[in-house]
């Protein structure tokens, strides 16, 4: 595929290929009934590019044909206590900034709904969820209280009233045309200029520096730093008011509303992200060689490794350094995806019952912040593993 040649943030054409993958999973978070139909699942190719003028990143060959979100894709991370304290405190947060008693809350990409139902649970407001992949019998009790959904791509036509806060969380990522995407958001606020909004966007600024290949991935075709996600904000006429990391510094959360103000402070990072660009082909190399070896010399030993977390890092981390029988099991907690396969290798995803049965020697946690959560789950089984986090 031929690599775009301009920046869809700020349409400059000062780019720079950082890294290459020239076929992988074209989906990550989606899940498959057989190994075979897995293994054979579509491939897209990422060319990993930055724009030295704006510092935004994104895949320059990036295919939208094949991805779809309406298939069977499981992106919900709230079998989890981590996770679900993390949101509460995000809506109790967003519900202590602005009175949405009887007010109207748009999320776009709300997925299974369950953040739009804990910010209507703590505000009292109505919602309106925009979500292709939106499964209504996942939320049986939102019907009638005070959720509508609609189960499609966010169109702003569609959105007839104006909503006083719009949600926006992991979705901006998979977004190619993101200045476009912007204007859209932008359009739903007919130009009321009280309306608030909140981003949630995982911050690429880690991404580089740790050369974490497992959050690199075809449709995550968009990478944000705090700088450059302001920038984008304030080119489509809004002014941060609160920008901060959350969730173990991974995920950039930023409030703003309507209005053109002075450049956010955290505009400032356009040099430290083009000398973390500068340093990350170097580094990525490095961080894909010390865990293959890592895994290929338990195996070699016949030590077992088991991966905990059957998402899209699970994905990425796989089938970037194509790893197959030297991964034993995939663990996940979330029972939608128990049985389910991977794509790319076609590994099965499994309840953490089956590290009672067949005890691993290394466990690979896919996000450091579930460690905790994970050691207990283990202990109560009586297993006491190595336990490794990315
Ligand atoms: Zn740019």
């Amino acid at each position: 595929m031929t690599p775009r040649k301009t920046c869809p943030a700020c349409g400059g054409s000062d780019l720079r290929a950082l890294y290459h993958l020239p076929a992988i999973p074209s989906q990550s978070v989606v899940l498959l009934d057989t190994r075979e139909e897995a293994v054979a699942y579509p491939k897209g190719e990422l060319t990993l590019t930055l724009c030295q003028g704006c510092g935004f990143m994104f895949n320059a060959t990036f295919d939208a044909g094949l991805v779809d979100y309406s298939s069977t894709t499981e992106e919900s991370q709230h079998f989890s206590g981590t996770f679900n304290r993390f949101a509460k405190d995000l809506a109790a947060e967003i519900a202590g900034r602005q009175d949405l008693d009887g007010r109207l809350i748009l999320e776009i990409g709300c997925g299974k709904g369950d953040f739009l139902e804990e910010l209507v649970d703590i505000t009292g407001a109505q919602a309106l969820g925009v979500d292709p992949g939106f499964i209504p019998e996942r939320l049986p009790g939102a019907a009638g209280r005070r959720i509508r959904f609609l189960r499609e791509y966010f169109d702003p036509d569609r959105i007839k009233e104006t909503p006083d806060l719009i949600v926006c969380r992991h979705t901006l990522e998979h977004i190619p045309e993101v200045g476009r995407f912007m204007e859209d958001v932008m359009a739903v606020t007919h130009g009321r200029d009280d309306v608030q909004v909140m981003f949630e966007t995982p911050d690429a600024a880690r991404v580089l520096a740790e050369g974490a290949f497992w959050d690199i991935y075809h449709e995550h075709c968009s990478y944000f730093t705090l700088g450059c996600h302001a920038r984008l904000f304030r080119a489509a006429g809004l002014n941060v008011t609160k920008s901060y990391l959350a969730y173990g510094d991974q995920y950039i959360i930023q409030y703003a509303e309507p209005g053109q103000g002075e450049p956010h402070a955290e505009e400032r990072d356009l040099e430290t992200t083009l000398a973390l660009a500068e340093a990350f082909p170097a580094r990525i190399a490095e961080t894909r060689a010390f865990w293959l070896d890592k895994v290929q010399a338990a195996h070699s030993a016949g030590r077992a490794t088991a991966i905990w977390g059957g998402g899209s890092k699970a994905v990425a981390f796989l089938t970037t350094n194509g790893l197959g029988a030297e991964i034993g099991h995939v663990i996940d907690i979330n029972l939608h995806k128990q049985g389910k396969y991977l794509p790319g290798t076609g590994h099965v995803v499994s309840a953490p019952a089956a590290l009672a049965a067949d005890p691993p020697d290394t466990v690979i946690v896919m996000n450091p912040v579930y460690v905790e959560e994970i050691r207990t789950a283990l202990a109560d089984m009586e297993l006491r593993p190595e336990i490794v986090a990315l």
